[in-house]
Parts: structure tokens; C-alpha cells; sequence
């Protein structure tokens, strides 16, 4: 159904709304108007709008059927009532009786104890609650979809004289105290580094003025016309951005592409359109309605889709309302930190990024293409820094210290010292840590240690070379799988694993075959609620489960290593059982492509991943089979401890510098040892100097870690003596001591090595 179905209820309201709201008269004496309106067309025996004002409250501006004294008397917290509730969820709700509900709060003045049914919007603009509107009736009426449908389009429409006329746009900022005071806000690392600059707050850009249409099939047509014009205009746009010429960045910009067209959202967009909405009217409510439901939704993959929408929708805002976007061509300060609620990739791409000093989010993380986007310009970035919008004023000078996660603004003279100190010290630092590149890790007493990284996405490749590591210890292939709008086929999958070979060329790569579930959730892949995700059906589970994904991969693999030695292991493996099942695959698939007159690889090492304190307890009869293992002391510790890796409030209760943790490993080291097995490390501790350095002395001699830490870990290395060390460590593993933090600081800076 291209053009949706037609509904000449809304239609016939909007237009109604549309003429009072361009009439004549005040405000306040139209908006009385529409309440009459909405109340007779939707047969409701009351229709009242409560509109924001600052400090979080809800005001009654207009009410058709309450107590005429109550407006602009009645006023709830946002949260508050099921009025504040909806506010405050930016959901509608309809309730047959709503004063069972538990949000429901009496307010006598407003006479609505004889009215039992209700059915509340809120009223959005640009993504946020300005108000609600709400009907009420005696009875305990059931509303039906459609009425919820129309009584949101009629509040996308409202939203205009709301924030246009009842109230000034500035009354739905966020009071601050001491409004020019330097602050500091803190938020989530999306891309390291430090920057300073004037900030440019990023908004979206374009004011619709024609809400109500009066000839839906010539929207229609607008659209489409607007659709096309957009899918050429992002096209050329990639093609001659930066980012696209050494295709690294195609994953993330082909996924953009494909939300661009996606059906689903367009089909709405039609939709909205035969309801009586203009072309822009229906983009943006469309959007609204998208954003307001997914900030209910709290997995971030799918929270920071809606980045990418908010651009598309902007982009799409800009072909219809035909304005040039002010961004292109205004001038800009030489260093800016941009300031926005939230960003898609290529909005980031549309500023000048050389004069880009930093980037700071209201929302964001880390699977954000934007911080993507950012970290490949290596441009400094947080996200989910709060309100951030609400406390910077244009032209405010601003400090982002992504590495700390901390946005300064306004800073005094101590944070604008400790910056160009940090500046200078980081500066510093790259230039020692460059120095090492082509050194290598050998400790002093002549120990070499194989660094490598952990990787994942195209961009990491670069870093590869440029750190200077020997190889890939831990590719995470599920990071590709995220960021695709589908299942990536063979085809798709075996160029990317093609690429990371060929970019590697003759440094060793160790793929990891999917490791989806717990936190790593795919947004196509329709997965049954679990109570506790972490130790579901995750990883192997899953692929042994469901082989024919496991086999596309390892098939994909297979034809990406032609003649050339291929690595891989298995995560999450907790039983010897699960890793011959996993490898009698391999075996499967490397004779029937074989038999497809695919090339073999030249050789190839099939390890596993030791993340389940189960395994540790197979060690004998796992070592018999695998060719190499590989320590994932992220999730060993978090099963060892019972103790939840992602949760803040966990993440210093345990510590893996405790005599336990390094018992446990030095036992790991020596049975590989004895067995004739590598063994690596690559979970998080290893990047760490002091961790490393432990890990060391436990007997590790392969460690793969984050590419930003190779610099230092080599420092460390250059600068220690294991031998000393290892005697020193012999003291520690009997300890009955939650840790050995401190002792092992102390061994390190009596004995010069660089943490
Ligand atoms: C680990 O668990 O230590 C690991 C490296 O895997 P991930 O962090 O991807 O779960
Ligand atoms: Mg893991």
C-alpha cells in the first residue's frame, strides 16, 4: 500500500485546526478554540492541552469541559499524574478508566472526578515533550488505534502554536544556576584525545511553516520528488567524502544508506501524509513518533540508530522545505566543539574537520556510527553527556578531554592550564610511544613479548601498522555483523575478512568466529527475552544451535584465506565437547569447499577462547585439542566472580590483580607450557601496564590489547626485568589479600618500569 490509506476523519479535523490556528485573534483565544474543535470532532466531553514551562511543569492552558478556573492554575510535574506520566514517557496512553490507574493524582479544581475514560498525546517537537493533550470522557470508552492516530497528528500540528506562539522557545531550556559559572560535565569516552575550541550547537535546521495539506496526492508526489533527490544527493556525498576512498568506512555508510531506504519508514511517512499532513509535516512527525518510542528502548545498538534517522529525516526536511542547509558554507570559528543532541555520520562530515577540535553528545555510545565517524578523523569525543545542549550557550569556549570523558565549559584558568598541559603531555607521550614503533618488546633480561591488537572494524586496520604490533590477536567479527542492517552474506563476509588479511599482509590475524548475545545484540536477529543474557544462549550456543550461520562464516573465512594461513577460534566455549562440535564443522566445510575447488588455506590454527571457568577445569583434554588458546579474562572474571562486567557498581569490588586471579592464570601458563600450547591473553586487563606487567610475570608472553595501548605496554616491557620480577610474584599468589595492587606498584617504581 504505497500511499497508505486515506482517512478523511483526520483529514477533515486537521483542516479545522489548520484555519483556527491561521485565524485571527490571540493565542490563547485560538487555542480555546481548537480544544472546542477537537472535543466535537472526537465526540469527547473534554479536550484540554497542558503545555511545558520551565522547571519541568506542566501547565493547563486550555480546557474544553474541566473547570474553566483551573487553567493556568492546575500544574504537575513532569512524572507527575497520568498527564506528567505521558510528559514524562512521551508515549500516548489511553485508558478506559483512568482513575485506577496508579499515575492517576486527584486535583479537585479541576472537576474531573465524573469523567472516567482518557486518551493522552504528548505534543512533540524536535524530539521533545512540549506539552500533552488529552480527551476525556464520562464513560469508560475504549479509543481505538485509529483515535489514538489522529489526536497525535492533530498534537504534531498544535506543537506549532505551542512553541511558536504560547511560550518562547527559550522557555523549554533547562534553568541553570549560575548560568555563564564554568562547569564540567562527564560522560562516556566515544573517541580519546583532548580538544578545546568555541562551541557550535548543532540543531536541527529547518522550520516547517505548511502543517495541514490541502492536496494529499501532490504531497505524495512531493515526497517522492524529495526521496530521490536525497538518495542521489547521499550518494555523491559519500563518493566524494574522505572517509569512502579507501572503502574502509563502506560498513557504516552502506548501513546509513539502507535506513535511507528503508520501506517501513517511508511507507509511515505516506501514511501520515493521506492522514492530511503536508510532506514535512509528515516527515517530522514520523519522526517524532520514532524517536519518542525509542527512547524507551534501552539496548544502545537500536538507541543509536536513531541518530542516523535524525539526519536522514533532517536531510529529507531539506529537500522539501528546499532551504540550503546553513551549516554548508556558514562560517565557522577556526577550532570548533560541536554540540548536539545526537548526530548521524554523515551530518558530522558535512562541517569542515579540519577546524574540528572535538565532539560532545547528549546522546551517543560507542556503537554510534558518529563516534565511528569521529574516531577515524581522530577527533576527541563523549557522548551521553546530560543536557548538554541546555548548559552551553553558542560561541562558549569549551575543553573536551575525551579520555576522560569530561566536557569543560566556560573553564577557569586552572582547567585551561591543565589542558594545554595535557595537551603537551600527550603530545609527549605519542612522541615517545611513535619512537617505539619499530622497536621491539623485549624486556631487559632479553624476554621477547608478542603485542598484538584487539580489532574489529575496518578503521582498526589502520592502526595495525601504525602502532606497530605484531598481528591481530582477537578480531571480533560480530562487530560487522552490528553494524549491517542484515545478515551479511558469504560474499559480503568474505571481502571484509579478505580485507583484514590483505591490509595485515603477513602479520597474523585471529578471527573470532560470532559472538553475538549478552550485550552484543543484533537488531534483525529476533532473539526470546533472557533473564540473564551474559550466560544465555549466547555465542557457540548459538551458532551450534543454529550451524547454518556458524557455516556461512566459517565458509566465508575459508574462501577469504585462499592460500594463505587462516586463524580462528571459538568464544565462549565451555565444555571440550562444544569445541570439537565447532571444529567437526571447520572440518565440513574446508572438505566440501574443497570439493567446490575453493583453495585452502595454506595452513590453518583452530583455538578457543578460555572465558568459562568450567573450561579452565578441562584444561588436559582441551590442550589435546586445540591449537592455540586464548585468555578472554573479560568474561572469565565476570563468571569466576559471579560478577557483572558492565555493572559500574561491580567494577571495583573484585580485583584481578588478586592473588586468585594470578594463581588461576600462572596454573593456565604452565599446563600450556607442559602441553607445548601458546597461549595469549586478550581481554581488557592485558592493556593496562600494571596488569600486563603481572600477567608477565604469571608467565604470559603474548598479550593482544587495545590499539592505543600498545605504546605504553611496550614502554613497560622495555623497561622491565622478569627475572626479578617472577622471584618478586613467587611472595604473592599464597596471599590471603583482596589484591596485590599496591605491592606490585611498589615493585614496579623501585624498579624503573615504566606504568
Ligand atoms: C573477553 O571476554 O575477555 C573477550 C576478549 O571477549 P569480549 O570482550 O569480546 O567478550
Ligand atoms: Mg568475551
Amino acid at each position: 500500500m504505497p500511499h497508505g490509506k486515506p482517512s478523511p476523519m483526520p483529514r477533515r479535523l486537521l483542516a479545522r485546526v489548520r484555519d483556527v490556528m491561521a485565524g485571527a485573534g490571540m493565542a490563547q483565544q485560538r487555542l480555546d478554540g481548537i480544544t472546542n474543535i477537537i472535543a466535537a470532532d472526537m465526540v469527547a466531553e473534554v479536550c484540554s492541552v497542558y503545555v511545558r514551562r520551565a522547571g519541568d511543569m506542566l501547565e493547563l492552558f486550555a480546557t474544553q469541559g474541566l473547570q474553566p478556573s483551573a487553567v493556568h492554575s492546575t500544574r504537575l510535574r513532569v512524572g507527575e499524574g497520568i498527564v506528567g506520566d505521558i510528559a514524562a514517557r512521551a508515549r500516548p496512553l489511553a485508558l478506559a478508566d483512568a482513575q485506577k490507574h496508579p499515575s492517576f493524582v486527584f486535583r479537585p479544581e479541576t472537576g474531573e472526578e465524573i469523567y472516567h475514560s482518557m486518551l493522552g498525546v504528548p505534543i512533540l517537537r524536535d524530539g521533545r515533550v512540549v506539552g500533552v493533550l488529552a480527551v476525556q470522557n464520562r464513560t469508560q470508552r475504549r479509543y481505538g488505534e485509529e483515535e489514538v492516530e489522529t489526536l497525535q497528528t492533530v498534537a504534531m500540528v498544535l506543537a506549532e502554536l505551542v512553541v511558536g506562539e504560547l511560550i518562547g522557545r527559550d522557555e523549554l531550556r533547562p534553568v541553570i544556576g549560575g548560568a555563564m559559572a564554568p562547569l564540567c560535565l562527564q560522560g562516556m569516552r566515544l573517541g580519546s584525545g583532548v580538544g578545546a575550541g568555541e562551541a557550535v550547537l548543532h540543531r536541527p535546521r529547518f522550520h516547517i511553516t505548511r502543517w495541514v495539506a490541502d492536496d494529499p496526492a501532490a504531497e505524495h508526489e512531493r515526497l517522492a520528488r524529495a526521496i530521490s533527490e536525497m538518495h542521489g544527493a547521499l550518494d555523491e556525498m559519500f563518493q566524494a567524502s574522505e572517509l569512502a576512498g579507501g572503502g574502509e568506512h563502506r560498513d557504516v555508510l552502506q548501513a546509513y544508506r539502507m535506513i535511507a531506504e528503508d520501506a517501513g519508514w517511508l511507507e509511515r511517512i505516506d501514511e501520515a501524509i493521506s492522514s492530511g499532513l503536508t510532506a514535512e509535516a509528515a516527515v517530522e512527525k514520523v519522526h517524532n513518533d520514532i524517536r519518542a518510542r525509542m527512547s524507551q528502548v534501552t539496548d544502545p545498538y537500536l538507541r543509536e540508530r536513531i541518530h542516523d534517522l535524525d539526519d536522514l529525516a533532517n536531510r529529507l526536511l531539506g529537500h522539501l522545505i528546499g532551504e540550503a542547509e546553513p551549516t554548508a558554507g556558514m562560517p565557522l570559528p577556526e577550532e570548533v566543539i560541536l554540540v548536539a543532541r545526537s548526530m548521524g555520520p554523515a551530518q558530522l562530515l558535512d562541517y569542515d574537520y579540519s577546524r574540528l577540535r572535538g565532539v560532545v553528545l547528549e546522546e551517543g555510545s560507542h556503537t554510534a556510527h558518529v563516534a565511528i565517524v569521529a574516531r577515524a578523523l581522530d577527533i576527541p569525543a563523549i557522548g551521553n553527556v546530560k543536557d548538554a545542549l541546555g548548559k552551553v550557550e553558542p560561541g562558549d569556549p569549551l575543553i573536551v578531554d575525551g579520555d576522560n570523558a569530561q566536557v569543560f565549559i566556560r573553564p577557569g584558568e586552572d582547567a585551561r592550564r591543565a589542558f594545554v598541559e595535557s595537551l603537551r603531555a600527550r603530545e609527549e607521550r605519542k612522541a615517545v610511544y611513535a619512537s617505539l614503533r619499530d622497536l621491539p618488546a623485549v624486556t631487559l633480561d632479553g624476554q621477547s613479548i608478542s603485542i598484538k591488537i584487539n580489532a574489529g572494524l575496518p578503521i582498526d586496520l589502520r592502526l595495525l601498522d601504525d602502532s606497530g604490533a605484531d598481528g591481530i590477536g582477537l578480531y571480533r567479527t560480530e562487530l560487522l555483523f552490528m553494524v549491517a542492517a542484515d545478515f551479511p552474506g558469504v560474499e559480503v563476509q568474505r571481502r571484509l575478512y579478505a580485507d583484514v588479511l590483505d591490509k595485515a599482509a603477513d602479520k597474523p590475524v585471529i578471527f573470532r568466529t560470532l559472538d553475538v548475545g549478552g550485550d552484543k545484540v543484533l537488531p534483525y536477529w529476533q532473539r526470546s527475552a533472557e533473564e540473564n543474557p551474559a550466560m544465555g544462549w549466547r555465542a557457540i550456543r548459538a551458532s551450534l544451535d543454529r550451524p547454518d550461520m556458524l557455516r556461512q562464516q566459517l565458509r566465508a573465512l575459508i574462501r577469504a584465506a585462499a592460500s594463505r594461513e587462516l586463524r580462528l577460534m571459538f568464544p565462549m566455549i565451555a565444555e571440550v565437547a562444544e569445541f570439537k562440535a565447532a571444529r567437526a564443522w571447520l572440518d565440513k566445510e574446508l572438505k566440501w569447499e574443497k570439493e567446490l575447488g575453493f583453495p585452502p588455506p595454506s595452513k590453518f590454527s583452530v583455538g578457543a577462547m578460555l572465558e568459562v571457568p568450567s573450561l579452565v577445569l578441562q584444561l588436559p583434554a582441551l590442550l589435546k585439542q586445540v591449537d592455540f588458546i586464548s585468555v578472554g579474562s573479560n568474561d572469565l572474571f565476570q563468571f569466576l566472580f559471579a560478577s557483572d562486567r558492565g555493572n559500574p557498581q561491580l567494577s571495583e569490588r573484585y580485583d584481578l590483580l588478586s592473588p586468585l586471579v594470578l594463581t588461576l592464570l600462572r596454573s593456565v601458563v604452565e599446563q600450556c607450557r607442559t602441553a607445548g600450547t601458546p597461549v595469549s591473553l586478550c581481554g581488557d586487563m592485558a592493556s593496562r601496564p600494571l596488569e600486563a606487567m603481572a600477567l608477565i610475570g604469571a608467565g604470559f608472553r603474548d598479550l593482544s590489547v587495545t590499539p592505543s595501548s600498545v605504546g605504553p605496554i611496550k614502554a613497560m616491557i622495555r623497561s622491565l626485568s622478569v627475572l626479578a620480577l617472577c622471584e618478586y610474584m613467587n611472595s604473592l599468589y599464597d596471599l590471603d589479600q583482596h589484591d596485590t595492587r599496591q605491592k606490585l606498584g611498589s615493585f614496579a617504581q623501585e624498579h624503573g618500569v615504566i606504568i
